[in-house]
């Protein structure tokens, strides 16, 4: 079994699903006492969202470049950013080892793909929905985005930050995460993308009206198959 390198703690609450979830994938493909070979680099996040804010990019690639190294010095055989929002310097971090890194984005468009998506909504941090460094993955494989209006980003990418990244669920939160996948359905969309590691905590496929690509656990289910891969 191949060792899985995860840079966490953007936030800590979504970095728990993914050890859970790639531990669940292994059990279910080997079943007994079988379980993943992880290894977590977390960061401390309020240093990373502090590079984000002040547009500080190259720094927080450096802090995030050299979690990488040390994972690979560590063993691990592949690499995952456990954020959408980071994989804004995933180039710069895949410059600096040798290991290949898993892209979210990519992940998460070939399951959209495979299931016949041709517009798909997409959820994530103010970064993640408006830059262009994230769409493009989804849009040079063919997939059209749409994003939900400027007062509904703002609403989103308060909740990320001030609710779900500390942990707080909220049902009002969750009724108008609701409404506005309602809202992207009426302009075309056939999916919604959870763009952000923390959105699935707050929002379950039964509450929506569409069908939820859940970014996080795409990512962390690619990786306990690449771990299996001979
Ligand atoms: N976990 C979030 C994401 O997937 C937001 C936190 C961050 O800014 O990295 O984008």
């Amino acid at each position: 079994m191949k060792t899985i390198g995860l840079i966490g703690g953007m936030s800590w609450e979504s970095t728990i699903s993914y050890y859970s979830i790639i531990n669940e994938c292994i059990k279910e493909k080997l079943g007994g006492l079988h379980s993943a070979k992880i290894i977590l680099y977390s960061v401390e996040f309020d240093e990373i969202e502090k590079c984000q804010s002040s547009g500080q990019w190259d720094k927080s690639g450096e802090i995030l470049g050299d979690a990488a190294r040390k994972l690979e010095a560590s063993g691990a055989d592949v690499v995952l950013i456990c954020t959408n929002t980071m994989h804004k310097v995933f180039d710069q971090v895949q410059k600096m080892v040798k290991v290949p890194l898993l892209h979210i984005a990519e992940a998460t468009a070939s399951e959209l793909k495979k299931a016949g998506v041709k517009k798909t909504a997409l959820l994530g941090t103010r970064y993640t929905m408006k830059e262009d460094f994230y769409k493009s993955k989804l849009v040079e494989r063919g997939l059209e985005v749409v994003i939900p209006n400027e007062d509904d980003m703002s609403f989103i990418n308060h909740v990320i930050f001030d609710e779900l990244c500390l942990g707080k669920i909220n049902e009002d939160s969750q009724k108008e995460f609701c409404r506005i996948i309602s809202d992207l359905k009426k302009n075309g969309a056939e999916a919604v993308i959870l763009g952000c590691t923390e959105i699935g905590l707050l929002v379950k496929q039964e509450m929506s009206v569409l069908p939820v690509f859940d970014t996080t656990v795409i990512h962390a289910t690619k990786a306990a198959e690449i771990a299996l891969e001979a």
